[in-house]
């Protein structure tokens, strides 16, 4: 999906992202089922502002017992970039274009949960016999 140098302004324009990145996998057991992402984008000078903003919906599994769950996540992502020329820069662009798939992409990734549970309140496992503790109890000593 690409944004032409052209088309951008210096009052922000948005348009929606397309849904590329359906159904990946972007973290182990993570995976995204779908999203409503809006690119802000603006020009500053010399730099261009992308903000990438809305949610997505992820599948994922809860890191203590493992029950299955979806989950839906708002995020809003800013990014600067600069000419390529531009010495330590963390995001260029180039002569014509911007693809912005690569932006969208980091935006879902960095908005990952790193924790995911069906509750704060999730007992997990049980370390001797494996069972969901978030059940009837298993009977197991409890060490701790
Ligand atoms: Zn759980
Ligand atoms: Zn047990």
């Amino acid at each position: 999906m690409l944004l032409y140098l052209p088309d951008i302004t210096e009052s922000e324009r948005r348009l929606a992202a397309e849904e590329v990145f359906f159904g990946e996998s972007f973290a182990p057991g993570v995976t995204l089922r779908g999203y409503h992402l809006t690119v802000a984008y603006y020009r500053a000078g010399d730099a261009i502002s992308l903000k990438i903003a809305g949610d997505m919906a992820l599948e994922a599994s809860c890191d203590r017992c493992g029950a299955p769950l979806e989950l839906a996540v708002e995020l809003e992502e800013p990014f600067i970039l600069f000419p390529a020329s531009a010495e330590e820069a963390d995001y260029v662009y180039g002569e014509e274009a911007i693809d912005l798939d690569p932006f969208i992409h980091e935006a879902i990734v960095l908005n990952i949960p790193p924790k995911i549970l069906c509750s704060d309140e999730c007992r997990g496992l049980c370390p001797t016999c494996g069972k969901d503790l978030n059940g009837p109890a298993c009977g197991c000593e409890k060490n701790g």
